[in-house]
């Protein structure tokens, strides 16, 4: 299995640069957007052996005849993205302000590992762009 991810529009702030990743096996997707924080995601509904339920017993096994679940962040806080030393990136999202209060909580932890180069938060307040860089690495004397 593999994850086929391509570029789309925002449905909530119209950045260009969110995505979409569709795992190719299950057929499930997720939509993420690294401006405002707007996530969706499809799956299906499966049974206890993770084979996909379907509506009508006894039509195809088809993506038409799944049950969809479809998990919707029409109205984020915002989103984020770390910067590992070693080049791995890690976005997600935030749903509102308990939420950016953990992640805050998190950020604190992962200074003290000493590993990350970047963190910060992108909001979309009244369709402006507002990023809060929470942590930056200083550049160590090279
Ligand atoms: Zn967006």
């Amino acid at each position: 299995m593999s994850t086929m991810t391509k570029k789309i529009e925002c449905p909530n702030c119209g950045s260009k640069k969110a995505f979409e990743d569709t795992n190719t096996g299950t057929i499930e997707s997720q939509i993420n957007c690294p401006r405002c924080g707007y996530a969706r995601s499809v799956s299906y509904k499966r049974d206890e052996d993770g084979k996909p339920i379907l509506k009508d017993e006894n039509g195809e096994d088809d993506i038409d005849n799944y049950i969809p679940e479809v998990k919707e962040l029409a109205d984020p806080y915002g989103a984020f993205m770390i910067k590992y030393i070693d080049g791995m990136v890690q976005m997600g999202c935030l749903e509102d302000e308990d939420d950016m209060e953990e992640f805050e909580k998190w950020v604190k932890k992962l200074k003290k590992n000493n590993n990350v180069e970047l963190i910060k938060v992108s909001r979309v307040v009244d369709e402006e762009k507002k990023e809060k860089i929470l942590y930056k690495r200083e550049e160590q004397g090279v």
